[in-house]
């Protein structure tokens, strides 16, 4: 066995710390790292069969360009990159830069994502840059902004250790972040208390002292109603408030507008009053108290609402920024963070700044020498897809992301693709329902392979390293990036050899951002993403990086938890309450489509099964596609437990077999969001799914299509 290598896994954004090694015989082995803040030496199953996914089987090892009878032939990085490069810049030559867009990924490391950015943002001059991390934390980022003026997640996960009272909502911690759901069952045993609010009675509920199961969408009644029981009730933090917050008359106005009785917010949710009043009371009366939100409240029209609708009820009990209290964004993503940190979304900069704040672009483009800024906003995901039908965006490069599978009304997706004019993708696998409609195909490195920086849901900066060698002629994607920059002659901007200068360059523009040569008008209070510390280190030291959480301090220090002084990166310093004036989800139910389809993971697969798709011991435990739903619904529907059905939407359809799960409230379906066209046919979900998003944050609304189930084959 070689020594073995400490590194992150690529799944969750609970960034466990895992000891990797390989034997003479080639076998990879892990274990949970000790000594990783994160985990203490835990893993999840996934995580402990990181092994299993690591073999070649289905890589893509070469450079390949399609043909024009649609066959991919295998070419050298040079023909290939010449393409890239030159299809780039003919389209912005004859159509201008917004009619090329990057469609990336939260698997990208840091380095990869930072470097990306800088030639959409800075050098071609396009936003059009968009994530799939918009598809599951976009809400939250755009929640955090309105709330403390920067996107930050307060806490730590140690805080959900500390706390009497941890609430879950939307989340189904059991099954997806599953070593952070260990540590609230530690905490548990210790005596904390758990609320889960989620439609279904997940594996997580089982844990559970009280669990909500509300009507999918009334979050944000749930929480608006608690906002004015708490104020009812005077638990409040009114020194707090006072001194470091602003809004909370028109937020209590929307909340006591919206039902102020907690017997009428229990119906509007769907819950018992007592249930109810059991769950304001409990919150009530526990000063250390943890919301944790992911997808089910993020995956929502009304998204960015619910999630300050949480914070609102924080805010005006203070509960922010203290041991065992604050409002929790976990991400889906194992970079979902770090991506956030170089302005990995359409409508950010780098360092945690803004596209339509011009002083920003000055910051940044000074910093970066570039020749060409992105002057506005860029196309959010799914937007960016309908650009390409209407013609408006004609060559796409896609890194490490399977849009055809993932995006809501995925078949639109699909179409989007064969009508692209150019379509890159850079990817570890050969064959995907997206790469499938490339032009050119680009061999990238996986983990294990790859060299670099990801950030965890508590901002815990944590290194990737390889353990294995680089497979065939794949290659680091930042570097592929920097090879189309140089080809597309901006070699100056993009002269790295090593992904330890792109991630200095990086730490320095949070610095640069913090002291611009000329003063930019701008509070300190506005610079929290500060890896000032990290801006000098050497190669040797950033080999050795230790796990740390930013801000970053000059003396290299980390931050467990940000706010404890109540100084909020607004320019006044005050977070803000929003009036979170709740609405129900776009499309409603009816009599053609009566049942409500949600989507989600399930405990031991990822994203679109490229990688966990390999292990035997991982497919054990879903070995197909499924639709869970009401016994009730199913007899109604004529589908029987363990035979086929099809769900159907407005937008498209699936086949998968139905399953009494028991989890599910009549009216609703569960559907996994896995399986794809590469494990059976008809099963990719994304092409159910509504395409509506959320108005301020763009993020899709998953959890709620309107659909039907009818036998399949038709009876
Ligand atoms: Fe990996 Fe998440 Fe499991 Fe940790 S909890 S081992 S990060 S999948």
């Amino acid at each position: 066995m070689s020594a073995r290598v400490a590194t992150t896994c690529p799944y969750c954004g609970v960034g466990c710390g895992v000891l990797a090694g390989v034997d003479a015989a080639g076998v990879v082995s892990v274990a949970g790292d000790p000594s990783h803040g994160s985990n203490h030496g835990r893993l999840c199953v996934k995580g402990a069969a990181l092994g299993e996914t690591v073999d070649l089987e289905g890589r893509l090892l070469h450079p390949q360009l399609r043909g024009q009878h649609g066959q991919f032939q295998r070419t050298s990085w040079d023909e290939a990159l010449g393409r890239v490069a030159e299809g780039f810049s003919r389209v912005i030559g004859e159509h201008g830069p917004d009619a090329v867009a990057f469609y990336v990924s939260g698997q990208l490391l840091t380095e990869d994502y930072y470097v990306v950015n800088k030639l959409a943002k800075g050098y071609v001059g396009t936003a059009n840059i968009d994530t799939n991390s918009r598809l599951c934390m976009s809400s939250a980022v755009a929640g955090h902004k309105r709330a403390f003026g920067e996107d930050v997640v307060p806490g730590c996960y140690e805080d959900l250790e500390l706390a009497e009272l941890v609430v879950l909502v939307g989340s189904n911690t059991a099954w997806c972040h599953p070593v952070v759901f260990q540590r609230i069952a530690a905490a548990k045993e210790s005596g904390a208390r758990i609320v889960v609010i989620d439609p279904r009675f997940t594996a997580t509920c089982e844990s559970a002292d009280l669990h909500l199961p509300i009507k999918p969408g009334t979050d944000v009644w749930l929480f608006n109603g608690l906002l004015a029981f708490l104020f009812r009730h005077g638990v409040m933090d009114t020194a707090f408030v006072q001194a470091h917050t602003q809004g909370l008359a028109p937020a209590l106005s929307a909340a006591e507008g919206d039902a102020s009785d907690p017997a009428d917010v229990a119906r509007l949710c769907g819950v018992q009053t007592a249930d109810l009043l059991a769950f304001y009371r409990l919150f009530a009366r526990h000063e250390k108290t943890v919301t944790l939100f992911s997808q089910g409240v993020n995956q929502s029209s009304s998204g960015t609402d619910k999630v300050n609708s949480i914070i609102n009820c924080h805010l005006l009990t203070g509960r922010i920024g203290k041991p065992g209290a604050g409002p929790f964004s976990i991400t889906g993503q194992p970079n979902a963070m770090g991506g956030r940190e170089v302005g990995g979304l359409a409508n950010m900069l780098a360092a945690h700044m803004d596209l339509h704040d011009a002083t920003h672009r000055e910051i940044v483009q000074s910093f970066w020498a570039s020749p060409r800024m992105a002057s506005q906003p860029g196309l959010k995901a799914v937007a960016l897809f309908d650009a390409i039908l209407e013609g408006r965006v004609k060559a796409l490069w896609i890194m490490g992301t399977n849009p055809v599978v993932s995006l809501p009304d995925a078949d639109r997706a699909r179409h989007a693709l064969e009508a692209c004019e150019l379509v890159v993708c850079s990817d570890i696998v050969e064959r995907t329902d997206t790469n499938r409609h490339a032009h050119v195909l680009l061999p990238a490195l996986g983990w294990g392979e790859k060299d670099g920086v990801v950030t965890s849901s508590e901002r815990r900066l944590s290194r990737q390293r390889p353990f294995l060698p680089a497979p065939g002629e794949a290659r680091a994607d930042w570097r592929i990036v920097c090879d189309v920059a140089r080809r597309m002659g901006f070699g100056q901007g993009f002269g790295f050899d090593t992904p330890h200068q792109i991630f200095v360059e990086h730490a320095r523009l949070t610095a640069y951002r913090n002291h611009p040569p000329a003063d930019d008008g701008l509070p300190a209070a506005q610079r929290l993403l500060n890896l000032e510390g990290l801006a000098t280190l050497s190669p040797r030291d950033y080999a050795e990086l230790a796990p740390v959480q930013w801000p970053v301090n000059p003396k290299g220090d980390g931050s467990r938890r940000l706010f404890s002084d109540g100084l909020f990166a607004h320019a006044d310093g005050r977070a803000r309450f929003v009036a979170t004036p709740a609405r129900a989800p776009m499309h409603a139910p009816d009599r053609e489509y009566p049942l409500v389809l949600n989507t989600g993971r399930v405990r031991d697969h990822w994203h679109t099964m490229t990688r966990t798709g390999k292990s035997p011991r991982l497919a054990g435990h879903m070995s197909e596609p499924y639709i869970d739903m009401h016994p009730h619904d199913a007899l109604h529907s004529g589908v029987r437990e363990g035979e086929l059905a099809r769900v159907h939407s407005r937008w498209g359809a699936m086949v998968a077999r139905v399953r009494h799960g028991g989890d599910m409230l009549a009216g609703n379906i569960f559907v996994p969001i896995h399986w794809n066209d590469q494990f059976a046919s008809d099963a990719r979900v994304g092409g159910v799914v509504n395409p509506v998003v959320d108005p301020v944050s763009g993020e899709p609304e998953f959890k709620h299509t309107p659909v039907r189930v009818e036998p399949f084959p038709v009876r």
